[in-house]
């Protein structure tokens, strides 16, 4: 096995080395992204969808390196993710998130959600460090929701999966809400419904864009997570929400939530004002 692995190094593919090259000079670029001023935020409104009121906005990175294009998160939230520049990073979100979030709640009441990695939620300052955030930028810890994939506990060990879950469950005893994000994507969703403490379930998009097919089945399924969802007393979201007709069906369903390109798309933080006072959907 040794040998073969030896072998297929040594063949000639221009487009692996390329991929790795552009690994490696992405971290390197990552490395100074906050330091040089690279990184921002956009935020995308989540939506009721009986009234079309804002109830949060969705905090999404951008990063476009100084004389360079926008990197797409899914590449290098990975890559950050690897070389452990995620934590760094993180904190930057949260802090950056926090500030612009806090004249929202103050005028319209509404919470801010971020983005964690497992990465950050191993280290056991991860909730000192937000709640110090908080209280700098004077939110409450209502203000403030998590949002965590399953799949951050599938490459931990059980220690530190128990670690995540202290961290998770000390953000929440103080009012900091967790929401499990891309819900239904993942192989166990259901236990780790069970076993995480959540607040807010997000359906993934791929759920929204077969709604509309004529196979039911999909339209079942959503159904039936939103009243499960309903009866833990979990708030549901929909992500991915692209047409008007998907939102009545999402309505009718009893979903109270959405997010999605028919609202808005992610924007940066001025044009959040701008929506506040508009809602140009209702
Ligand atoms: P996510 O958390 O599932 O975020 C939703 C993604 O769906 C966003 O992509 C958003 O722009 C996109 N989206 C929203 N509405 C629609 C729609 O109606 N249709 C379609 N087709 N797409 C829609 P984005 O901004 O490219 O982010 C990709 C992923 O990167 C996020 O997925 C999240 O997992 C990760 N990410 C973004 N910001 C952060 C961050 O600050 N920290 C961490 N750890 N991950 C982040
Ligand atoms: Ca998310
Ligand atoms: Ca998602
Ligand atoms: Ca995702």
């Amino acid at each position: 096995a040794k040998n073969a692995g030896k072998n297929r190094l040594a063949v000639f593919d221009p487009g692996l080395r390329d991929t790795r090259l552009e690994h490696a000079r992405l971290s390197t670029g990552l490395r100074h992204a906050v330091a040089q001023r690279e990184l921002t935020l956009n935020y995308q409104p989540v939506v009721g969808l009986t009234g079309g009121e804002i109830t949060a906005v969705e905090a999404l990175l951008r990063w476009t390196p100084t004389g360079g294009k926008p990197v797409r998160p899914d590449i290098f939230i990975p890559i950050a993710e690897e070389t452990g520049l995620i934590v760094p990073i993180g904190l930057w979100v949260l802090e950056q998130a926090c500030a612009d979030a806090r004249r929202w709640h103050e005028r319209h009441g509404i919470s801010v959600t971020v983005n964690v990695s497992g990465r950050q939620l191993r280290d056991e300052s991860f909730s000192d460090a937000a709640l110090a955030i908080l209280r700098r930028h004077d939110l409450p810890e209502q203000a403030l929701v998590l949002e965590i994939t399953e799949s951050m506990l599938l490459a931990t060990t059980p220690a530190e999966t128990r670690r995540i879950i202290d961290v998770l469950t000390e953000l929440r005893e103080q009012g900091v809400r967790i929401a499990l994000d891309d819900f239904g994507t993942g192989y166990s969703s259901l236990s780790y419904l069970r076993t995480l403490p959540v607040d807010i379930l997000k359906i993934d998009r791929s759920f929204t864009s077969a709604l509309t097919e004529a196979d039911s089945r999909t339209r079942a399924f959503t159904k039936a997570i939103v009243e499960l969802a309903t009866s833990l007393s979990l708030h549901t979201v929909v992500e991915g929400v692209e047409t008007s007709e998907q939102a009545a069906l999402l309505q009718q369903m009893g979903c109270p939530l959405a997010q999605g390109y028919l609202f808005s798309p992610p924007v940066p933080a001025p044009r959040v004002d701008e929506l506040l006072d508009t809602a140009p959907w209702r």
